[in-house]
């Protein structure tokens, strides 16, 4: 499975800090921790298998975020990411983070997703992977704040930037509120994925898909327990980034064995598989793969198809996708 060339669309920067990097910074920075032993450290950034919920799973960004503040430490972070995918052959993966969680120092919006792009294209250009951005817009935060950052990320939209997506603690209903700031999203050019079913009801999913035109669902799990979701997903053909690791901590679903992954793809619902956060749920693709094999005893032409469609629902340039496609 390390071998194969995989396709990551669901992966949160802030998530997927190196631990040794968060202790390096903090010690160059000063910044006071609890201990500096690694093990201490992954105590603090890895949620365990008894997380209760998917607020208890976000705290575990705190720490993270508080070494994502200056430009350097940004650009270092992202590289280190790419280069991570690189190294488990991931050839093409969409990065996502929130600017507005990086603003703590003074840096503008606009410096952080510099930042964010600067780290991707030195390791675009060191390894053999392709990447782009999708620029997250937080729940708890306002609805000015989320249209801010869809007019700020404007003009990095061509270049690196692909996407928006709303992303933090989920509550059922939010899609009306954010309609606003979606639509205007779109119309800058943005291509829409919305975290939706995860936390709460199918019902969000189909909110995020009717009132936000969503093309891709982060998560969606809960469509298992709603048919009118279900049934629209699947009419709709919108693709859902499933995480299974991240959805088994923040309890969107009880055991591995009822992980409804695989009977969607049965189902011929467009699915795609991912690591969610690297750190916080200590996994990597090659991980995440393995669990749906593992489990269900899918074979390597169910895998070519997964990956084949993974390809066709990136918001990558068509050459990137004939080059991702020529890989298997
Ligand atoms: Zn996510």
């Amino acid at each position: 499975m390390r071998k194969l060339p995989k396709i990551e669309l669901h992966c949160h920067l802030d998530g997927s800090v190196r631990v040794e990097t968060i202790i390096d910074i903090a010690k160059k920075e000063n910044l006071e921790l609890p201990s500096y032993n690694m093990n201490d450290i992954k105590k603090l950034v890895q949620v365990p298998l008894d997380c209760t919920s998917l607020d208890e799973y976000l705290e575990k960004f705190d720490l993270p975020n508080k070494v994502m503040q200056t430009k350097e430490n940004i650009k270092r972070i992202t590289f280190e990411l790419v280069e991570d995918a690189a190294n488990e052959n991931v050839k093409y993966i969409e990065i996502r983070f929130a600017p507005m969680l990086h603003m703590e120092k003074g840096l503008s919006i606009k410096e952080v997703i510099q930042s964010v792009l600067d780290g991707m294209n030195e390791a675009c250009e060191m390894y053999e992977i392709k990447a782009n951005l999708i620029l997250g817009c937080m729940r708890n935060m306002s609805v000015e704040d989320a249209e801010l950052v869809a007019k700020e990320g404007k003009e990095f939209i061509g270049k690196g930037v692909v996407a928006i997506d709303l992303c933090g603690p989920e509550e059922e209903g939010f899609a009306i509120k954010y309609k606003k700031a979606i639509d205007l999203a779109r119309d800058l050019g943005y291509r829409v994925t919305i975290h939706a079913g995860e936390a709460a009801s199918g019902k969000n999913v189909i909110d995020a898909i009717n009132l936000l035109g969503a093309e891709r669902i982060g998560h969606g799990i809960n469509i298992k327990d709603m048919k009118e979701a279900y049934d629209l997903v699947k009419s709709t053909n919108v693709t859902l980034e499933m995480c299974p690791t991240s959805n088994l901590h923040t309890k969107a679903i009880d055991k591995v064995n009822n992980y409804p992954f695989f009977n969607f793809y049965k189902d011929e619902l467009s699915v795609t598989l991912n690591t969610d956060n690297r750190t916080v749920s200590n996994v990597d693709l090659t991980n995440e793969l393995n669990i749906i094999k593992e489990n269900f005893n899918t074979s390597e032409e169910d895998y070519k198809r997964i990956y084949l469609n993974s390809v066709d629902v990136t918001f990558a340039g068509e050459d990137t996708k004939v080059w991702l496609r020529s890989l298997i």
